[in-house]
This record gives structure tokens, sequence and C-alpha cells, in this order.
């Protein structure tokens, strides 16, 4: 994770995670939203993509412990990768922060934090607001 670099189908994601803001994009043609960033729609093919910026709420679709860290970025194992499923129908894979206890179909919502220390890069992590 140390060594993201922003290309400029993924520079306005990365915008607004300095800025505090979940960007996505949205199809302007078929009107889906669309994670991860890119040029094309995955949908209908529509090169029409606009950024908006989403609340950062979902649902757990699925998760992990994981006991080993894969870069000093990632902060100390154990910890929790989960797949979620955003409200505006995207899913993506992130960090669970804030505590051990996750479960499928659990709500979240964003965080951005650092997971390695203050020179790490702000990464856009979620929280458990719901427990199931
Ligand atoms: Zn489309």
């Amino acid at each position: 994770m140390a060594d993201l670099a922003p290309d400029v189908e993924t520079r306005p994601f990365w915008d607004g995670i300095a800025a505090g803001e979940l960007r996505l994009q949205r199809c302007g043609d078929c009107g889906r939203a669309v994670f991860y960033p890119r040029a094309l729609c995955p949908h209908c093919f529509g090169d029409r993509l606009e950024w908006f910026t989403s609340p950062g709420i979902g649902t757990v679709y699925s998760y992990t412990v994981a006991r080993r860290a894969f870069s000093p970025s990632a902060g100390e194992p154990p910890y929790t990768v989960a797949l979620i499923d955003l409200d505006e129908g995207v899913r993506m894979m992130s960090r669970i922060v804030g505590g051990d206890r996750v479960g499928i179909g659990d709500r979240v919502e964003l965080e951005i934090t650092r997971l390695g220390g203050d020179d790490s890069p702000e990464l856009p992590c979620f929280r458990v607001v719901e427990a199931i």
C-alpha cells in the first residue's frame, strides 16, 4: 500500500479520500454506480462516467481475518478484511476498524484512516454501526 500511485482514472478517487470523501463513479448512460474507478462502464460500456460522493454506508457481504500483514502500511495483524456492498450497488474490499466483532449483514460506515502510522496513506476503511 505504500506504493499507491494514482493514475488518470483513480486520481479523483484518491483526491476524494484526501478530502475526507468516498467518491464513486456513476454511468451517465445506464445510471448504475461503478467501483473501482475506470474509463468505461462495466454494465453497458458507456463512456459517460461521472464522479459523485457516496455517503459511505453499506453492508458486510463477507469477511476474513488476516493474521499476517502484507505491508507495513497495513498496520498490525490480526485485522479484518471485508467485502462491503455499498448502498449504491457496488462491492468493495476494505478493512474493518474500531473493534474485533463483525458479521455478515452488519451495517458499516466509512472511516478514512491511516492504518500504519502517520506516514502511511489515508485509506477508506469501515466501522460497524449496526450489528445483526
Ligand atoms: Zn452504463
